[in-house]
């Protein structure tokens, strides 16, 4: 068999391995891990719950529905996801769990299935709004890494040990946090790495806490190649012989040392961004990988099969899309197109008006719990009604029993108004170049809804401010401002906002 190796200079090397030689030590094992981030973000209008119609989805009523049919329902079905590691975001998680039972049961089989057969799951928790972490206040983080890893809990029966953080958005305090709460691994971009590393293997990264976490790095060229170019996965045989195998670290191999080539990329592109690639995913595990000598491997099975020995500094904070740190949701930055100004303008609004409700909540919601940040990370349970209002209130309000009811209401909208207010940095808002887009304006209408609850929970009128600083977010494109978008959301109910100044 004839295998093509990268040596560790970088150079290719072509070396035929006899198959019949019974001398020297047997060549190091190859695994491959196909890692598929799963996600879309909240597209519900806030007030009404529903999802407005998207006419780009045509013929489908909007692209959940549109994705559902090319990439989630058919590697469901077809066993995909029992073979690969993923995270299944939250948000689309709990639209899968109410449109469509049966893909969003068969995703979870998966894991259990995993389970059953190694002894550890698959499936990866996300951070839970796709939040760019580095760029949320402490309270934030915890709140966020809390929610994913609740909602993991829930959704699977078992804790989760890997956590997928939204753009690989990266900084040690996260990473900490993370640790904190058991996550044992996350997956990174090997630019993300300060120090030198070879991304066939595991790394351990020492957090300030005196704890660490394990961090696995995907083969940029391999998954940049799935992700991006069409003619690299047209065939799952050519792209084991041709592509793979000249990943592997030949020294190791020679070594009978074990090493792992990553393939991470957004799910979606498996069916969706790409047609059919559903059924190349299906080629390269079944067919494809096994035939050229690669085993195909999730992250927590080798993970115990070969942990971490060696230690790795990271660039913080860092992503895997953007090579500014994390300007490209802060500040904005080269890698999109036009005046970027704009996401600092509206960073900096959503950041005012959520100091401004945290200020609130604090001192409101201050009055009925004992530990208004505790009750807050234990609230999507109750959100979501995984948890009993008694048992709620039984566990956070201040010496334990229920406040009257005024009160109880009132804590109940501030805790919902901080629910919303974590949707308005929903990473997405800020991913691409135009200001005008839904996802921005998604991101301007979650923030509407916290105006909304704080305004009647206290009658603070948060809005002014925001729009005065939304005043300030021009989109360059076509000159709107977030002061527009604001303006232009769906009317609602008199009462549940402030009169708007005309
Ligand atoms: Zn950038």
């Amino acid at each position: 068999m004839t295998l093509l190796f990268t040596s560790e200079s970088g150079y290719m090397l072509e070396q035929t391995i006899s198959e019949d030689s019974q001398s020297g030590p047997q060549p190091g094992p190859a695994y491959l891990c196909l890692y598929g981030h799963f996600y879309q973000p909240p597209r519900e209008e806030p007030f009404t719950g529903t999802l407005p119609p998207e006419p780009g989805a045509t013929p489908f009523a909007n692209y959940n529905e549109k994705i559902t049919a090319e990439c989630y329902r058919p590697n469901a079905e077809v066993g995909n996801f029992a073979h690969i590691s993923f995270d299944l975001g939250p948000t689309l998680a709990s639209w899968l769990e109410q449109t469509h039972p049966d893909v969003y049961r068969q995703i979870i089989d998966a894991d259990h299935q995993h389970r059953m057969r190694y002894g550890v799951g698959n499936a990866l928790a996300q951070a839970y709004n796709h939040t760019i972490l580095p760029l949320a206040t402490t309270h934030d983080k915890q709140t966020q890494i809390i929610w994913g890893l609740n909602d993991f809990r829930h959704r699977y029966g078992h804790a989760a040990h890997g956590m997928w953080l939204a753009e690989t958005a990266v900084d040690l305090e996260s990473l900490d946090i993370m640790a904190r709460h058991g996550v044992t691994y996350t997956v990174l971009a090997p630019w993300q790495a300060a120090t030198p590393i070879d991304p066939t293997e595991p790394y351990l990264v020492r957090l300030p806490g005196g704890r660490s976490i394990t961090v696995f790095f995907y083969n940029a060229p391999l998954s940049g190649g799935v992700s991006f170019d069409w003619d690299t996965t047209s065939n799952a045989d050519l792209f084991a012989a041709s592509y793979l195998s000249g990943h592997l670290v030949a020294s190791k191999r020679e070594a009978g040392k074990a090493q792992l080539l990553l393939i991470a990329t957004d799910g979606e592109l498996y069916g969706h961004h790409k047609p059919w690639r559903d059924q190349f995913l299906t080629h390269l595990i079944h067919s494809g990988a096994p035939s050229y000598g690669f085993e195909i491997c999730t992250l927590e099975r080798y993970l115990q099969l070969h942990p971490a020995t060696k230690e790795v500094k990271l660039r913080v904070p860092s992503a895997w899309s953007c090579s500014h740190g994390v300007a490209r949701w802060d500040t904005g930055c080269e890698c999109t197109e036009g005046d970027s100004s704009w996401k600092g303008h509206l960073r900096h609004a959503l950041n005012n008006l959520a100091t401004r409700g945290d200020r609130l909540f604090e001192q409101y919601a201050g009055a009925t719990l004992n530990d208004p940040w505790a009750a807050r990370d234990a609230y999507l349970e109750l959100h979501n009604g995984w948890m009993t209002p008694e048992h709620f209130w039984q566990q956070f309000a201040k010496e334990g029993h229920l406040p009257e009811q005024a009160l109880a209401k009132g804590t109940l909208q501030l805790l919902e108004a901080q629910y919303y207010q974590q949707c308005s940095f929903t990473s997405c808002g800020f991913f691409f170049e135009n200001l005008d887009r839904i996802e921005p304006r998604n991101d301007i209408a979650f923030a509407r809804r916290a105006i909304s609850l704080y305004w009647q929970a206290t009658g603070f009128n948060l809005q002014q401010g925001f729009l005065t600083d939304l005043q300030q977010v021009k989109g360059w494109r076509t000159g709107v401002t977030g002061a527009e978008l604001y303006r232009q959301l769906p009317r609602v109910q008199q009462g549940l906002l402030p009169p708007l100044a005309r």
